[in-house]
């Protein structure tokens, strides 16, 4: 296994976005690296519990990746998504950004009791985001003790948030 120098090279900082004096990480310029993104999945997938039976990912660019590693692993994927996106009864979690608020939804019956349950997104910050998907599987049924990033900004305090909630949280770049 590498540092993930190379990884972290792929991606950009936009300083300033979206508001003045945060640095905005944009994995879109490793998405654009087919070599990096299949590296980026592959070291991810290794990462991955063996006991892990269902990749959970939240909106957007948390499919991206929770896309990748279903994929590799052979595992099935939930979708954690923006309000006013899921058909059928779902249940809603509000939380706070970096910069704002925002909600996530789940369909209810998607998640079987004690099924253990990975949380992943491209970025951890603060941890609010992660941790309202955290909380919607966890009233869904499920179980998460991991969470699972491309990127995370340990300044921001997102992995001890979710450490106090009894949640491993792993990255590839920190
Ligand atoms: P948190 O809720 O503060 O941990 O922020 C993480 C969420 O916001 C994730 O869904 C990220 O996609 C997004 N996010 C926050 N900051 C950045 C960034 O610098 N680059 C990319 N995404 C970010």
């Amino acid at each position: 296994m590498t540092d993930n120098s190379d990884l972290a090279a792929l991606i950009r900082a936009i300083p300033d976005y979206p508001k003045p004096g945060i640095i905005f990480r944009d994995v879109s310029t490793l998405l654009l690296d087919g070599p990096g993104f299949r590296a980026t999945i592959d070291r991810m997938a290794a990462m991955v519990p063996a006991d892990t039976s269902l990749i959970a990912g939240i909106e957007a660019r948390g499919f991206i990746v929770a896309a990748g590693l279903s994929y590799a692993l052979g595992l099935g994927k939930l979708m954690l998504r923006k309000p006013g996106k899921l058909p059928g009864e779902k249940i809603g979690t509000d939380y706070e950004l970096e910069y704002g608020t925002d909600r996530i939804e789940m369909h209810l019956g998607q998640v079987q009791p004690g099924q253990k349950i990975l949380l992943v997104d491209d970025l951890i910050a603060t941890g609010g985001t992660a941790m309202a998907g955290i909380d919607l599987i966890r009233r869904g049924g499920g179980v998460v003790d991991t969470a699972l990033f491309i990127v995370d900004l340990p300044d921001l305090g997102g992995a001890v948030k979710l450490r106090s909630a009894g949640v491993e949280s792993r990255s590839l770049i920190a």
